[in-house]
Protein backbone atom coordinates (compact mmCIF):
# COMPACT_ATOMS: atom_id res chain seq x y z
CA UNK A 1 0.00 0.00 0.00
CA UNK A 2 1.10 3.50 -0.58
CA UNK A 3 2.13 4.72 2.62
CA UNK A 4 0.16 8.33 1.75
CA UNK A 5 -2.94 5.96 1.16
CA UNK A 6 -2.52 4.25 5.09
CA UNK A 7 -5.82 6.03 7.02
CA UNK A 8 -6.08 3.35 9.49
CA UNK A 9 -5.44 5.09 13.04
CA UNK A 10 -4.69 3.29 16.58
CA UNK A 11 -5.72 4.80 19.61
CA UNK A 12 -3.96 2.97 22.31
CA UNK A 13 -5.28 3.70 25.92
CA UNK A 14 -2.95 3.74 29.13
CA UNK A 15 -5.13 5.31 31.84
CA UNK A 16 -4.03 8.83 33.40
CA UNK A 17 -6.21 11.66 34.06
CA UNK A 18 -7.89 11.71 30.70
CA UNK A 19 -9.70 8.96 31.97
CA UNK A 20 -10.07 9.82 35.15
CA UNK A 21 -13.30 10.33 37.39
CA UNK A 22 -14.16 12.70 40.58
CA UNK A 23 -17.29 12.18 42.74
CA UNK A 24 -18.32 15.75 42.20
CA UNK A 25 -18.17 17.35 38.66
CA UNK A 26 -16.22 20.66 39.88
CA UNK A 27 -13.46 18.77 41.54
CA UNK A 28 -10.28 18.99 39.05
CA UNK A 29 -8.13 17.55 41.80
CA UNK A 30 -9.98 14.92 44.06
CA UNK A 31 -10.27 12.34 41.37
CA UNK A 32 -9.13 8.91 40.68
CA UNK A 33 -6.95 8.04 37.16
CA UNK A 34 -7.67 6.12 34.86
CA UNK A 35 -11.57 5.09 35.57
CA UNK A 36 -12.52 5.32 32.28
CA UNK A 37 -11.81 2.61 29.30
CA UNK A 38 -10.20 4.49 26.03
CA UNK A 39 -13.28 3.38 23.67
CA UNK A 40 -15.29 5.55 26.05
CA UNK A 41 -12.69 8.94 25.68
CA UNK A 42 -12.73 8.05 21.96
CA UNK A 43 -17.03 8.06 21.94
CA UNK A 44 -16.98 11.35 23.70
CA UNK A 45 -15.40 13.35 21.00
CA UNK A 46 -17.95 14.02 18.10
CA UNK A 47 -15.12 15.13 15.50
CA UNK A 48 -13.99 11.76 15.58
CA UNK A 49 -16.83 10.01 14.38
CA UNK A 50 -16.40 8.41 11.15
CA UNK A 51 -12.92 7.94 10.93
CA UNK A 52 -11.06 4.50 10.75
CA UNK A 53 -10.30 4.20 13.88
CA UNK A 54 -9.16 1.16 16.24
CA UNK A 55 -9.28 1.39 19.79
CA UNK A 56 -6.88 -0.83 22.17
CA UNK A 57 -6.47 -0.93 26.18
CA UNK A 58 -3.07 -1.67 26.78
CA UNK A 59 -3.11 -0.43 30.55
CA UNK A 60 -5.33 1.39 33.08
CA UNK A 61 -2.90 3.09 35.48
CA UNK A 62 -1.81 6.33 37.06
CA UNK A 63 0.91 7.22 35.11
CA UNK A 64 2.58 7.77 38.64
CA UNK A 65 2.68 4.18 38.71
CA UNK A 66 4.50 3.58 35.13
CA UNK A 67 7.01 1.27 34.65
CA UNK A 68 8.52 -1.23 32.60
CA UNK A 69 5.48 -4.06 32.46
CA UNK A 70 3.57 -0.75 30.76
CA UNK A 71 6.61 0.54 28.83
CA UNK A 72 6.75 -3.34 27.19
CA UNK A 73 3.06 -3.82 26.65
CA UNK A 74 3.14 -0.34 24.89
CA UNK A 75 6.83 -1.15 23.03
CA UNK A 76 5.11 -4.57 21.66
CA UNK A 77 1.72 -3.59 20.70
CA UNK A 78 2.97 -0.12 18.93
CA UNK A 79 5.89 -2.03 16.66
CA UNK A 80 3.16 -4.48 15.83
CA UNK A 81 0.87 -1.90 14.67
CA UNK A 82 3.43 0.43 12.79
CA UNK A 83 4.60 -2.35 10.59
CA UNK A 84 0.99 -2.85 9.40
CA UNK A 85 1.03 -0.96 5.89
CA UNK A 86 -2.64 0.48 6.36
CA UNK A 87 -2.25 1.91 9.72
CA UNK A 88 -0.72 5.75 9.43
CA UNK A 89 -0.05 6.47 12.96
CA UNK A 90 -0.98 5.70 16.55
CA UNK A 91 -2.22 8.23 19.56
CA UNK A 92 -1.57 7.13 23.04
CA UNK A 93 -3.59 8.39 26.01
CA UNK A 94 -1.07 9.15 29.15
CA UNK A 95 -1.43 10.30 32.57
CA UNK A 96 1.03 13.63 32.34
CA UNK A 97 2.90 13.03 35.32
CA UNK A 98 5.69 10.64 33.88
CA UNK A 99 4.24 11.55 29.93
CA UNK A 100 7.88 12.45 29.36
CA UNK A 101 9.08 9.41 30.27
CA UNK A 102 7.27 7.20 28.33
CA UNK A 103 7.60 9.69 25.23
CA UNK A 104 11.85 9.88 25.59
CA UNK A 105 11.84 5.17 26.07
CA UNK A 106 9.68 4.72 23.13
CA UNK A 107 11.44 6.91 20.87
CA UNK A 108 14.57 5.97 22.00
CA UNK A 109 13.44 1.97 21.49
CA UNK A 110 11.51 2.34 18.63
CA UNK A 111 12.40 5.17 16.51
CA UNK A 112 8.99 5.26 14.87
CA UNK A 113 8.66 5.54 11.21
CA UNK A 114 5.35 7.05 11.74
CA UNK A 115 3.70 9.34 13.81
CA UNK A 116 3.38 8.13 17.71
CA UNK A 117 1.29 10.79 19.23
CA UNK A 118 1.13 10.89 23.09
CA UNK A 119 -1.85 12.93 24.40
CA UNK A 120 -3.47 13.52 28.19
CA UNK A 121 -4.95 15.41 29.83
CA UNK A 122 -4.81 17.62 33.27
CA UNK A 123 -8.74 17.80 34.07
CA UNK A 124 -10.44 13.92 34.53
CA UNK A 125 -12.83 12.84 32.30
CA UNK A 126 -16.04 14.07 34.52
CA UNK A 127 -14.98 17.87 35.06
CA UNK A 128 -17.31 20.77 34.36
CA UNK A 129 -14.73 21.44 31.51
CA UNK A 130 -12.39 18.46 30.76
CA UNK A 131 -9.96 19.03 28.77
CA UNK A 132 -8.85 15.58 27.71
CA UNK A 133 -11.55 15.53 24.60
CA UNK A 134 -9.83 18.72 22.90
CA UNK A 135 -6.50 17.30 23.41
CA UNK A 136 -7.62 13.81 21.92
CA UNK A 137 -9.29 15.53 19.31
CA UNK A 138 -5.51 17.44 18.24
CA UNK A 139 -3.71 14.47 18.83
CA UNK A 140 -5.55 12.78 16.02
CA UNK A 141 -5.23 16.29 14.27
CA UNK A 142 -0.98 15.61 14.62
CA UNK A 143 -1.43 11.73 14.15
CA UNK A 144 -3.01 12.53 10.18
CA UNK A 145 -1.37 15.75 9.51
CA UNK A 146 2.14 14.79 10.68
CA UNK A 147 4.11 13.84 7.15
CA UNK A 148 7.50 12.33 9.19
CA UNK A 149 7.80 9.40 12.32
CA UNK A 150 8.67 9.92 15.67
CA UNK A 151 7.12 10.20 18.95
CA UNK A 152 5.24 13.30 19.52
CA UNK A 153 3.36 14.53 22.49
CA UNK A 154 0.38 16.75 22.32
CA UNK A 155 -1.18 19.07 24.99
CA UNK A 156 -3.18 22.30 24.90
CA UNK A 157 -2.85 22.91 21.39
CA UNK A 158 0.95 22.60 21.52
CA UNK A 159 2.85 19.66 19.98
CA UNK A 160 5.69 18.73 22.11
CA UNK A 161 9.00 17.00 20.93
CA UNK A 162 10.13 13.42 23.07
CA UNK A 163 13.43 14.88 23.51
CA UNK A 164 12.67 18.27 25.27
CA UNK A 165 9.27 17.92 26.57
CA UNK A 166 8.09 18.48 30.35
CA UNK A 167 5.84 18.74 32.66
CA UNK A 168 6.23 22.00 34.37
CA UNK A 169 3.18 22.66 35.95
CA UNK A 170 0.97 20.91 38.70
CA UNK A 171 -2.36 22.50 37.75
CA UNK A 172 -2.72 24.26 34.61
CA UNK A 173 -3.92 22.93 31.44
CA UNK A 174 -0.70 23.81 29.40
CA UNK A 175 1.39 21.78 31.78
CA UNK A 176 4.08 21.57 29.22
CA UNK A 177 6.88 22.78 28.09
CA UNK A 178 9.91 22.61 25.67
CA UNK A 179 12.13 24.74 26.91
CA UNK A 180 14.65 26.68 25.08
CA UNK A 181 13.78 24.75 21.64
CA UNK A 182 10.16 25.26 22.04
CA UNK A 183 6.99 23.49 20.46
CA UNK A 184 7.38 21.75 17.56
CA UNK A 185 3.91 22.62 15.91
CA UNK A 186 0.58 23.93 17.78
CA UNK A 187 -2.82 22.60 16.48
CA UNK A 188 -5.40 25.35 15.67
CA UNK A 189 -9.04 24.08 14.65
CA UNK A 190 -7.84 20.76 13.73
CA UNK A 191 -4.95 22.42 11.49
CA UNK A 192 -0.99 21.81 12.51
CA UNK A 193 1.03 24.65 11.72
CA UNK A 194 5.07 24.01 12.36
CA UNK A 195 7.53 26.30 13.76
CA UNK A 196 10.29 23.90 13.92
CA UNK A 197 11.42 20.75 12.51
CA UNK A 198 11.93 17.46 14.87
CA UNK A 199 15.29 17.40 16.80
CA UNK A 200 16.56 13.77 16.70
CA UNK A 201 16.02 12.29 20.09
CA UNK A 202 19.51 9.79 19.89
CA UNK A 203 22.38 9.24 17.56
CA UNK A 204 20.73 6.15 16.03
CA UNK A 205 18.45 6.73 13.17
CA UNK A 206 16.94 3.20 12.29
CA UNK A 207 15.54 1.19 14.95
CA UNK A 208 18.29 -1.38 17.12
CA UNK A 209 16.35 -4.08 16.91
CA UNK A 210 18.19 -6.44 19.42
CA UNK A 211 18.31 -3.74 21.85
CA UNK A 212 14.39 -3.56 21.53
CA UNK A 213 14.42 -7.56 22.06
CA UNK A 214 16.67 -7.36 25.01
CA UNK A 215 13.89 -4.42 26.31
CA UNK A 216 11.22 -6.66 25.86
CA UNK A 217 12.55 -9.16 27.38
CA UNK A 218 13.91 -7.90 30.37
CA UNK A 219 12.54 -8.93 33.69
CA UNK A 220 13.68 -5.56 35.40
CA UNK A 221 15.84 -2.44 33.88
CA UNK A 222 19.14 -2.38 35.38
CA UNK A 223 19.37 -0.45 38.51
CA UNK A 224 19.66 3.57 38.25
CA UNK A 225 19.46 6.01 41.10
CA UNK A 226 18.79 9.48 40.70
CA UNK A 227 20.52 12.06 43.88
CA UNK A 228 19.75 15.58 43.26
CA UNK A 229 22.99 18.31 44.66
CA UNK A 230 21.70 21.17 47.19
CA UNK A 231 22.97 23.00 49.76
CA UNK A 232 24.08 21.10 52.70
CA UNK A 233 23.93 17.78 50.33
CA UNK A 234 25.80 14.75 51.79
CA UNK A 235 26.86 11.75 50.81
CA UNK A 236 24.98 9.29 52.99
CA UNK A 237 22.30 8.51 50.49
CA UNK A 238 24.50 7.27 47.90
CA UNK A 239 26.92 4.66 50.30
CA UNK A 240 23.74 3.32 51.68
CA UNK A 241 22.79 2.78 47.84
CA UNK A 242 26.22 0.95 47.24
CA UNK A 243 26.73 -0.77 50.54
CA UNK A 244 23.07 -2.17 49.71
CA UNK A 245 24.20 -3.58 45.88
CA UNK A 246 27.08 -5.12 47.61
CA UNK A 247 24.75 -6.81 50.26
CA UNK A 248 23.51 -8.86 47.73
CA UNK A 249 20.23 -6.95 46.30
CA UNK A 250 18.22 -8.37 43.96
CA UNK A 251 19.02 -5.16 42.20
CA UNK A 252 22.55 -4.27 43.04
CA UNK A 253 23.20 -0.72 42.00
CA UNK A 254 24.50 0.30 38.50
CA UNK A 255 24.18 3.80 37.45
CA UNK A 256 23.27 7.26 39.57
CA UNK A 257 22.47 10.48 37.69
CA UNK A 258 23.59 13.36 39.61
CA UNK A 259 21.11 16.35 38.97
CA UNK A 260 23.76 18.96 39.65
CA UNK A 261 23.14 22.58 40.71
CA UNK A 262 23.61 24.67 37.99
CA UNK A 263 26.29 23.42 35.01
CA UNK A 264 26.74 20.17 36.72
CA UNK A 265 27.97 21.48 39.50
CA UNK A 266 28.29 18.83 42.74
CA UNK A 267 28.68 19.38 46.71
CA UNK A 268 32.04 18.32 47.25
CA UNK A 269 30.37 15.93 50.39
CA UNK A 270 28.46 14.21 47.43
CA UNK A 271 31.06 14.16 44.90
CA UNK A 272 33.17 12.36 46.99
CA UNK A 273 30.57 9.72 47.43
CA UNK A 274 29.37 9.68 43.90
CA UNK A 275 33.31 8.96 42.89
CA UNK A 276 33.62 6.54 45.68
CA UNK A 277 30.85 4.61 44.01
CA UNK A 278 32.10 5.03 40.29
CA UNK A 279 35.51 3.35 41.87
CA UNK A 280 33.58 0.23 42.88
CA UNK A 281 32.07 0.02 38.89
CA UNK A 282 28.39 2.16 39.05
CA UNK A 283 28.18 4.70 36.12
CA UNK A 284 27.72 8.00 36.35
CA UNK A 285 25.73 10.65 34.79
CA UNK A 286 25.65 13.90 35.31
CA UNK A 287 22.68 16.14 34.26
CA UNK A 288 21.23 19.64 35.54
CA UNK A 289 18.60 20.05 37.93
CA UNK A 290 18.22 23.63 35.93
CA UNK A 291 15.09 23.50 34.03
CA UNK A 292 16.55 25.14 31.24
CA UNK A 293 20.00 24.69 29.37
CA UNK A 294 22.20 21.67 29.21
CA UNK A 295 25.34 20.87 31.39
CA UNK A 296 27.82 22.72 29.28
CA UNK A 297 31.24 20.98 29.15
CA UNK A 298 34.51 22.46 30.49
CA UNK A 299 37.99 21.01 31.85
CA UNK A 300 36.58 20.67 35.53
CA UNK A 301 33.22 18.27 35.11
CA UNK A 302 34.97 14.90 36.85
CA UNK A 303 31.96 12.86 35.50
CA UNK A 304 30.17 12.23 32.07
CA UNK A 305 27.42 14.96 30.71
CA UNK A 306 23.81 13.84 30.07
CA UNK A 307 24.61 15.45 26.27
CA UNK A 308 21.48 17.76 27.23
CA UNK A 309 19.00 15.14 28.71
CA UNK A 310 16.90 16.20 31.87
CA UNK A 311 17.61 13.97 34.89
CA UNK A 312 14.64 11.59 34.39
CA UNK A 313 15.47 11.28 30.81
CA UNK A 314 19.07 10.89 31.56
CA UNK A 315 18.26 8.50 33.65
CA UNK A 316 16.43 5.91 31.27
CA UNK A 317 19.10 6.89 28.47
CA UNK A 318 21.39 4.63 31.28
CA UNK A 319 19.44 2.47 32.32
CA UNK A 320 18.88 1.60 28.84
CA UNK A 321 22.40 1.28 27.54
CA UNK A 322 23.36 -0.69 30.62
CA UNK A 323 20.71 -2.95 29.70
CA UNK A 324 22.67 -3.29 26.28
CA UNK A 325 25.62 -4.89 28.44
N1 LIG B 1 -1.46 11.30 38.19
C1 LIG B 1 -2.02 11.48 36.87
C2 LIG B 1 -1.26 10.57 35.92
O1 LIG B 1 -0.15 10.89 35.58
C3 LIG B 1 -1.90 12.90 36.46
C4 LIG B 1 -2.43 13.23 35.10
O2 LIG B 1 -2.67 12.42 34.24
O3 LIG B 1 -2.59 14.45 34.87
O4 LIG B 1 -1.75 9.54 35.54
Amino acid sequence: MDPNEARQLVIMGTGGTIAGRAAQAGDNVGYVAAQVGVGDLVAAVPALAGLSLEVEQVAQIDSKDMGLPVWQALARRLALHLERPEVSAVVVTHGTDTLEETAFVLQRLLQPNKPVVLTCAMRPASALVPDGPQNLSDAVSVARQMREGGVFVVCAGQVHGALEVAKVHTYRLDAFDSGEAGPIACVEEGCVRRFRAETPVSGRATRDEAALSRFLAARELPRVELVTSHADAGGDLVRALVAQGHEGATRPLRGIVVAGTGNGSVHEALTAAVNEARSRGVRVVLSSRCPQGRVVPHPGLVFDHSAGLSPVKARLALALELLER
